[in-house]
């Protein structure tokens, strides 16, 4: 390797996460139950429910348990997380999640289970809980220059170019995505291509005023004269094989699906219709975060507690307003 490209590849050192790192900082389960306490009960203070108060918490040997050092009783950092029902170690969950968040094209199931020892069913699971993390419902895109397109994955048909004909329904999962250039991607799966469906997503995600590029699909036609919303409507004319005139072009959404594509076909093989999204959403989560290096793990990490289930016959565990 070239000293120039070494240079141009080297990750700022504030933005890089290593091995090492993780190895120190999370060398044994008792460590990553402490760091998921931390994040949900910072210096181990919680609402205790028998106190009625605000309380200091104390580890109980052997247990996930933390108990108030006022009366004794016992919250659990894990209770709603991802891994509160899991019998898998906790250092192992930590270790997938590192795995899928130091790669750009996504890592397999087989990898993870080559690498911690878990079988590969349960390697799998592990997986889907993780990408059940990474999913961003309320996000929307801020940047004034969007493009949108859709992507059709999987199925096999005579014209395996193009948008769908008639009589492939059905066989090819339909996604559509919306990118800020340089800045973030947003897609979902989606039942057709029609102008309501197409035109709502945009509507849904991309904010009034924004300059919108797509190609020259009907149903996109339109797009800006609808209420209230203001868009500016560029169209690419695929068509007649002409990709880029300017900056009319789509070629970010373009690059995304490739990488979905390839990243998708090489380390998953096939993913089924009903699990396309959560796909979807693990290389959004790291396309969003390109920029922060590999601190994508401690990204993910913070999820676990952002996304507690809200179980009300839980132990005590939240921060409840009672
Ligand atoms: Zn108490």
């Amino acid at each position: 390797m070239s000293r120039q490209s070494s240079v141009r590849q080297t990750i700022p050192a504030e933005l890089r996460y290593t091995r090492q790192q993780f190895d120190r900082e999370f060398p044994t389960d008792d460590a990553c139950l402490e760091q998921i306490k931390e994040q949900r009960f910072p210096g181990g203070v919680a609402v205790c429910q028998k106190c009625e108060g605000p309380r200091k918490h104390y580890r109980v040997a052997g247990r996930t348990a933390y108990a108030c050092a006022t009366c004794g009783n016992h919250i659990y950092p894990l209770a709603g997380t991802i891994f509160e029902k899991s019998t898998t170690s906790l250092r192992v969950w930590f270790q997938a999640m590192y795995l899928m968040g130091s790669t750009r094209c996504g890592i397999s199931a087989k990898q993870i289970q080559r690498e911690t020892g878990v079988t590969y069913k349960t390697a799998w699971r592990m997986f889907r809980q993780i990408r059940s993390l990474l999913s961003e419902p309320d996000m929307q895109l801020e940047g004034s220059t969007v493009e949108v397109d859709e992507m059709y994955y999987g199925g096999h048909r005579k014209n395996s170019t193009g948008r769908l004909m008639r009589g492939d329904k059905g066989k090819k999962s339909i996604v559509v995505g919306a990118v800020e250039r340089k800045g973030r991607v947003i897609c979902r799966t989606a039942t057709d291509t029609t102008g309501k469906t197409l035109k709502g997503f945009v509507k849904e995600y991309v904010l009034p005023k924004s300059t919108v590029f797509t190609d020259e699909y009907s149903s996109y036609a339109g797009l800006d004269r609808m209420d209230g919303m203001e868009y500016q409507h560029r169209r690419v004319n695929h068509e007649s094989k002409v990709y880029v005139v300017g900056d009319v072009h789509t070629q970010t959404i373009e690059g995304f699906w490739s990488l979905v594509k390839r990243g998708i076909g090489g380390v998953y093989h096939s993913v089924s219709q009903k699990y396309l999204q959560t796909y979807l959403d693990e290389y959004s989560f790291r396309y969003n975060r390109r920029a922060s290096g590999n601190l994508i793990f401690p990204a993910m990490l913070a999820k676990v507690s952002e996304k507690v289930l809200s179980k009300p016959s839980a132990p005590v565990a939240e921060n409840q307003n009672v």
